[in-house]
């Protein structure tokens, strides 16, 4: 069992180009936290006497799980041990903005059990963060990182590349901070616009520039340059980590390892069908205060399972295996059709085939999904 993910749905305030699933109401927190608990055990019990698989990492994410008290996140933890065999060493997640670095938090998360922090910096510049709407300032992105790492030597951080003001130099900044703090693992994102967001009406208004994605492409390259100079291995494609500091959670999802997820909108995957909750926290209390789980459930086919083992295991540093591919499907015949249809992409320097493993070069994973999408299977 790869692992368990708990989804926080709330936020103290709204970033401008956030697409998760969210409220800025705390309202029904109490309520949510009645229905999560009970999510939990309605699941286990829905399992019935089937064997449970060790779980070997929890995942906090949302949404803001700092905004919990730390008691809450307790209370959720002793719940996911009272119903599955978590492993004594699991890796344990939580998101948290730096805003909600305080002495009480970090103490009471790691009486909690947490032992990895994820912090949402994305950027060590005021006026990028004000553009972002981020509900904390610069100062207290650079003091409360340094501070939160007293605490949690394990730690991960997200940034933001290809933002309207973002430079080269500027960007450098932020990437020689992290250096410099010696943070262990960092996650990069390019800006996207997602549809219905502030950000895309600001756009469309034009309050803000769109996104220049030749400079993205620029950003990107250069953050790969300045991390591997690091020493930072670029294990997945948005994802770099110093030596043993990759996140196990998030390797599992790309291992094709089976998920749990609990909370408005979290998804689960257990090889070959995968469920999502509503996303919507009203009718999730309501779902379960009525002993339902909220799910759709969808079981994927042989090519879905081919495609998607394609499109995630591109984006690793692993790459694609044919001989796992060919494993899903082996009446299929699908090792020489990739291996037939890569051809092109290698000839323009944008993967390398050695021996059964096809990996995507550089200039190659500017153009990842695209690429993905062109081997899959029909
Ligand atoms: S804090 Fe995170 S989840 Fe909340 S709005 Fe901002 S980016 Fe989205």
């Amino acid at each position: 069992m790869a692992g368990i993910y708990i989804h926080i749905p709330f936020c103290r305030q709204a970033c401008h180009y956030c697409n998760f699933h969210f409220s800025t109401s705390l309202r029904y927190k109490n309520e949510f936290l009645a229905a999560l608990l009970k999510e939990i055990e309605l699941f286990s019990e829905a399992e019935g006497s089937k064997e449970k698989e060790p779980i070997e990492t929890i995942y906090f994410g949302g949404g803001t799980p700092s905004l919990l008290l730390t008691e809450e996140i307790q209370i959720i933890i002793e719940q996911v041990n009272k119903h599955f065999p978590v492993e004594p060493d699991a890796e344990i997640t939580l998101e948290a903005n730096p805003d909600d670095i305080i002495i009480q938090k970090l103490e009471g998360w790691k009486q909690a059990g947490v032992n990895r922090l994820s912090l949402g910096i994305q950027s060590f510049f005021e006026e990028d963060l004000q553009w972002m709407n981020r509900a904390h300032n610069a100062i207290q992105a650079v003091d409360n990182l340094k501070f939160a790492l007293t605490r949690f030597p394990n730690i991960t951080i997200d940034l933001i590349y290809g933002t309207p003001d973002l430079t080269n130099e500027k960007w450098k900044q932020n990437v020689e901070k992290v250096i410099a703090l010696n943070i262990p693992h960092l996650s990069c994102y390019a800006l996207t616009v997602e549809p219905k967001t502030p950000l895309d009406k600001m756009i469309r208004l034009h309050q803000s520039p769109g996104v220049d994605s030749d400079k993205q492409s620029e950003q990107f390259l250069l953050l790969m340059q300045w991390l591997e100079n690091a020493g930072y291995d670029h294990y997945e494609i948005s994802n770099f980590a110093k030596p043993g500091h990759r996140s196990q959670h998030n390797s599992s999802y790309w291992q094709g390892k089976k998920y749990i997820g609990f909370g408005p909108s979290a998804h689960s995957f257990d090889g070959k069908t995968r469920w999502w909750n509503v996303a919507n926290n009203n009718l999730y209390i309501q779902s379960i205060h009525n002993n339902i789980l909220p799910v759709e459930k969808e079981v994927l086919t042989t090519t879905q399972q081919m495609n998607e083992f394609i499109m995630i295991s591109l984006r690793t540093m692993e790459g694609l295996e044919l001989d796992k591919l060919q494993a899903i499907d082996p009446k299929a015949g699908i090792k020489d059709q990739i291996l037939k249809q890569s051809k092109k992409y290698q000839e323009r320097g944008l993967l390398e085939i050695i021996g059964n493993t096809i990996r995507l070069t550089k200039e190659g994973k500017l153009m990842a999904d695209g690429i993905a999408s062109d081997l899959f299977v029909d």
